[in-house]
């Protein structure tokens, strides 16, 4: 069975750099589990999904617009610590989640000070053209539950 809207895919992946550098595989874990058609995965990477069939061993390369976007220019920012997520204390080069009032973010730490820091607000992969090595291994039709919450369930997928 196809791909399509409303199906509840499983597939492996390999995460490269456009000059083959590995940065991320699922290889020695859980297939990556999504509900198709929910804009839970990257843009281009559920764009290269679409059709294909458990078996199916393919390369998808996503432009960043279709993957973390460019590279903002002008993206530093002057913001308090207190408004930063992921570690108690912080330095230079970590990443954080960026709470604000208009939602979160991740951002890399530039600077520390005593109440606020200097942040990059670029996604660490922003600007970056990806490679995506995929080999599908699970397609099913989605439960009504499934299709309610608007994601997977099950290993690799969603744990309430
Ligand atoms: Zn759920």
């Amino acid at each position: 069975m196809p791909i399509t809207a409303k199906m509840v895919a499983q597939f492996h992946y390999t995460l490269k750099e456009a000059d083959g550098r590995e940065l991320e595989s699922s290889a020695a874990g859980h297939p990556m589990t999504y509900l198709h058609g929910t804009q839970s995965l990257l843009p281009g990477l559920e764009q290269a999904l679409e059709g294909r069939d458990v078996g199916d061993k393919f390369s998808a390369t996503l432009t960043p617009a279709l993957a973390f976007g460019d590279l903002l220019p002008d993206s530093e920012r002057r913001v308090p610590i207190s408004q930063l997520r992921g570690a108690k204390t912080w330095e230079a080069g970590m990443q954080a989640i960026l709470q604000t009032p208009e939602g979160q973010q991740q951002v890399t730490v530039l600077k520390v000070g005593h109440t606020m820091a200097t942040v990059d607000l670029n996604h660490p992969m922003a600007g970056k053209t990806l490679i995506f090595d995929i080999e599908v291994v699970g397609c099913r039709e989605a439960s009504v539950e499934e299709l309610m919450h608007g994601h997977a369930h099950g290993p690799g997928g969603h744990h309430h």
